[in-house]
């Protein structure tokens, strides 16, 4: 006799730390949980029934989700929207997000010109196909501006600066290929808000206040060092974000917030976003179940924030080696403070390889809560 969960199978496409953090959601949740990964022993697997290696588009590794799954979702955009279709038809098992989604938000211009019909507020922006073309949109735009590839960029990895027209040139080589070129947002802060599209209902999650460096995500935290009306607006615009998508799940909705107190959208993650991960500890839901609730279709869990929480990245300082983490004390150690080691089986410079995140009390100060949450991560090395 097999013993099986109550709850339905979810397939994957992606088994990292996203993955791994849905599969340690789905437990509670009966959910059980399988993963494809190129990668054979990826983050997920310990935490997913089975994993299938596969690349994220090989149509026959995603078949082989689809035919054991009674849902399918996706960790990664890498993924192909015609294969999810495809798969669909063969098997009709029901893809969330919709993968007419994905591929709007795939194309970084198609994702703006979409949002920009729909009203949302975004920065200005050209699509631009040659050194020629750049350099008659900035006349336009003014410098400096932010030049970027189409397809495939993340963290930051895509994104060129062009401070001048002398880096015109140097910097559409640099890009390699379609490109889109958006006016320089002076911004106050950034912000992200995490929005869930259910069955029949949609609902947000408190506002994130995001920092960055060198383009890559190192901290948040919730609230925001932002003002009211302006964490109300950023809602809003996640909200009417939400309109332009199909399919349920949620979305990582990436924010402006311009010295002028205006929101402009940056861009959309279809799916659970590195944004979000401080609502494991710091909400009555968090987004992976949040995810899970809506991907299968049952009700949304309350997004009410427990307290003031603060999140760290643990980015790897080392050339390409095997993973291990030294001085893990100085988190455990620290009261409330909740260690996320991904399972990355190899370090490299600016890897994402875990996150800490620390609740605060109920009226802690964000500032000080990022400092105490940076404490938490400086001691750790992989040397
Ligand atoms: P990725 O898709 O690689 O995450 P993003 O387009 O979200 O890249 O950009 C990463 C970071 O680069 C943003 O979080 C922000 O700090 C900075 N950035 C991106 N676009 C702009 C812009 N138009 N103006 C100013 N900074 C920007």
């Amino acid at each position: 006799m097999q013993l099986r969960s109550p709850g339905p199978t979810v397939g994957v496409v992606g088994g990292g730390q996203l993955g791994r953090m849905l599969g340690e959601a789905a437990a509670p949740l009966g959910i059980d949980l399988l993963v494809s990964d190129p990668t054979p022993e990826a983050p997920a697997a310990p935490v997913a029934r089975d994993q299938v290696v596969g690349t994220f588009d090989d149509e026959a590794t995603i078949l082989e989700l689809a035919e054991q799954a009674d849902y399918l979702t996706f960790e990664i955009e890498l993924t192909d929207p015609d294969a999810l279709e495809r798969v669909y038809e063969e098997t009709g098992t029901p893809v969330h997000p919709a993968p007419a989604t994905l591929r709007t938000i795939q194309d970084k211009l198609v994702q703006k010109r979409r949002l920009s019909e729909a009203g949302v507020p975004v920065p200005a922006f050209r699509a631009v196909d040659s050194p020629r073309e750049l350099r008659e949109a900035l006349e336009v735009l003014g410098y400096p501006a932010m030049l970027k590839a189409r397809k495939g960029g993340y963290d930051g990895r895509g994104n060129v600066p062009v401070e001048s027209p002398t880096d015109v040139e140097t910097a559409f080589e640099a890009i390699d290929g379609p490109a889109m070129v958006e006016e320089f947002v002076d911004f106050e802060r950034e912000l992200a808000v995490m929005a869930c599209q259910g069955e029949g209902e949609v609902n947000t999650f408190p506002v994130t206040e995001t920092i960055h460096e060198a383009e890559i995500l190192r901290q948040m935290v919730s609230p925001p060092r932002a003002d009211s009306a302006v964490q109300e607006r950023a809602t809003d615009v996640a909200l009417e974000v939400l309109d332009v998508l199909e399919g349920r799940g949620v979305f990582g909705i990436e924010l402006f917030e311009t010295v002028e107190g205006e929101i402009l959208l940056n861009e959309i993650a279809p799916r659970p976003h590195n944004s979000g991960h401080w609502t494991i500890e710091g909400c009555h839901t968090s987004q992976f179940e949040q995810h899970l609730r809506a991907v299968t279709g049952r009700p949304l869990g309350t997004t009410e924030r427990r307290c003031p929480t603060a999140s760290a990245n643990i980015l790897g300082d080392v050339d390409r080696e095997p993973a291990q983490l030294r001085g893990v004390e100085s988190v455990l150690e620290r009261e409330r403070a909740a260690l996320h080691w991904y399972g990355k089986e190899e370090v490299y410079h600016l890897r994402k390889m875990g996150h800490v995140t620390l609740p605060g009390d109920v009226s802690a100060d964000s500032t000080a809560l990022l400092e105490d949450v940076e404490a938490c991560v400086t001691p750790l090395t992989f040397d």
